[in-house]
């Protein structure tokens, strides 16, 4: 039952960390249960989707009203491709997968372009696999050292994401936790110019409790409330 699980969630989960649902893969009633079980956040992955299910919810208010759901806040937290910018940028409050320069670059034009302001992590390069995405410590040092000089003036950096490598061993998932979050600490130091950077989002279904005792403040669980994907 994920309204059973979303309340053990709240209970377990300490007051400063956020709970982010994740609902890729999952039909748009469930978004609704969920929220009416008093969960607001809930993350995509696919632009497509995201869309689809924006505008399932548009069509619901034309029944119940437009003040129904009000609160909801999306987030994307997939690999987003330039060109698909659109589908995804208006509909958010939070883009946590900047996994490029190039993608940020997109993303200051796009702002630039529609007078926006976009919020977004930048994904760390963590995990071992070879097929995570992700930004370097090195690269992600340039952009703040780049913003604090002037540039990507209409995007808001709120902070890192990353995600450990997949496995059972818990000291590989307490050392990739423990540098995204040293990387963290040091920016939060070294860039007090940047007041809104202060989100650490780590820890998915499997490690989320990992991830917290490394000093993550939000975390993405998807399997847990919703069930298996298909
Ligand atoms: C799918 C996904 C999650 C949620 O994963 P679960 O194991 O189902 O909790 C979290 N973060 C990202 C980036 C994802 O793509």
């Amino acid at each position: 039952m994920l309204e059973a699980e979303i309340g053990k969630l709240r209970s377990e989960l300490p007051p400063n960390v956020k709970l982010v649902a994740v609902s890729k893969f999952h039909p748009f009633e469930m978004i609704v249960r969920a929220y009416e079980a008093g969960q607001r956040t809930f993350a995509e992955s696919r632009p497509q989707e995201l869309r689809k299910k924006v505008m399932e919810l548009e069509e619901l208010k034309r029944t119940k009203g437009e003040d129904f759901m009000k609160d909801v806040e999306w987030h994307f937290i997939g690999h987003l491709q330039t060109n698909k910018l659109k589908m995804v940028l208006p509909y958010v409050s939070l883009v946590q997968s900047v996994d490029s320069v190039r993608l940020l670059d997109a993303i200051q034009d796009w702002c630039q372009a529609n007078g926006k302001t976009v919020s977004v992590l930048l994904e760390m390069h963590v995990a071992s696999e070879e097929s995570k995405q992700g930004l370097t410590d090195e690269e992600i040092i340039n952009v703040l050292d780049a913003t604090v000089k002037g540039a990507y003036g209409s995007i808001r950096f709120c902070g890192l994401m990353g995600m450990a490598t997949y496995t059972d061993e818990k000291d590989v998932i307490r050392g990739d936790f423990g540098r995204i979050h040293r990387l963290y600490e040091k920016i939060i130091s070294g860039y007090p110019s940047l007041p809104s950077f202060g989100i650490l989002s780590m820890g998915m279904s499997g490690d989320y409790e990992i991830a917290i005792e490394n000093g993550s403040n939000m975390v993405r669980i998807g399997s847990r409330i919703f069930g298996p994907r298909n």
